[in-house]
């Protein structure tokens, strides 16, 4: 399933080799409440209505995540939003799961990395991480995502990691190189969305996150395809039952058939 790996724009940070279990989880609406991208679209560009419209098309896969995100994000640009504007607005409206703090404390406390892996932008996604962790959390915890292009004239638009693959940011290559290891590690996987179909297989875990306000893009497409996941509120439902893999209380079936956090 490598050979049609898409080449990759951006580096990776080295994989962690000796570990027993790794999280990757997606930032945008699974560590935050809500989707920093939606809520620009939806707010500073051409609203939520259009922005569905593209999801669901996305979802049914009529298009691709990256063409459609990238017409979201030109929606803010036309609007006349720099990307400094956006990240102020973003830092001042993201908010944080309110389980993840103490869930990425265990997890760093058990030795257990934790790797946001993001098809938003680096430069927002460390802005309103600062804002929500603190500098020293936000600086150790690795991001994996796209970037941002600015443009001499002021303008901007999003530089995907990787341009050739219709994800944009192919998320099963963050995971899969964890697979070729000689003492693979558990993988758990996090998750809500559509930027996240291209992840969802390939976790041993996966944990897809209930929206409260009914975005639940993630399982629809899970449910649809037959991708066990375990549905999660926050973090804090999420942890016991990661807790309980880790400590070999319950195999990764076991906890899959939980179903329900
Ligand atoms: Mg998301």
């Amino acid at each position: 399933m490598n050979d049609a790996a898409p080449e990759s724009t951006l580096p990776y940070p080295p994989i962690h080799k000796d570990k027993k279990f790794v999280v990757l989880s997606d930032w945008d609406g699974t560590i935050t409440t809500y989707d920093s991208n939606d809520y620009m679209t939806d707010n500073l560009g051409f609203g939520r209505d259009r922005r569905r419209d593209l999801n669901m098309e996305i979802l049914h896969e009529k298009t691709t995540f990256r063409d459609g995100f990238r017409e979201m994000l030109a929606s803010v640009v036309a609007n006349g939003h720099s990307f400094e504007e956006c990240k102020e607005i973003l830092r001042k409206n993201i908010k944080l799961d309110p389980g993840f703090k103490e869930f990425y404390a265990w997890c760093k406390a058990n030795d257990i990395p934790v790797i946001i892996v993001s098809s938003g932008m680096t430069p927002t996604i460390r802005a309103v991480l600062t804002n929500l962790v603190g500098e020293e959390s936000a600086n150790e915890i690795e991001i994996i995502s796209n970037d941002v292009e600015l443009r001499p004239d002021g303008t901007w638009g999003i530089k995907f990691r990787h341009p050739t693959s219709g994800f944009g940011h192919d998320k099963s290559q963050a995971i899969l190189p964890y697979r070729d290891l000689e003492h693979p590690p558990t993988l758990f996987f996090f998750g809500d969305g559509v930027s996240d179909m291209s992840a969802a297989k390939h976790a041993d875990v996966l944990f897809v996150k209930e929206k409260e306000y009914g975005e639940n893009d993630l399982a629809a497409y899970c449910t649809k395809l037959g991708i066990k996941h375990i549905l999660f509120k926050d973090f804090s439902n999420a942890l016991p039952i990661v807790q309980s893999v880790v400590k070999g209380e319950k195999t990764v079936q076991e906890a899959l058939n939980i179903g329900h956090a």
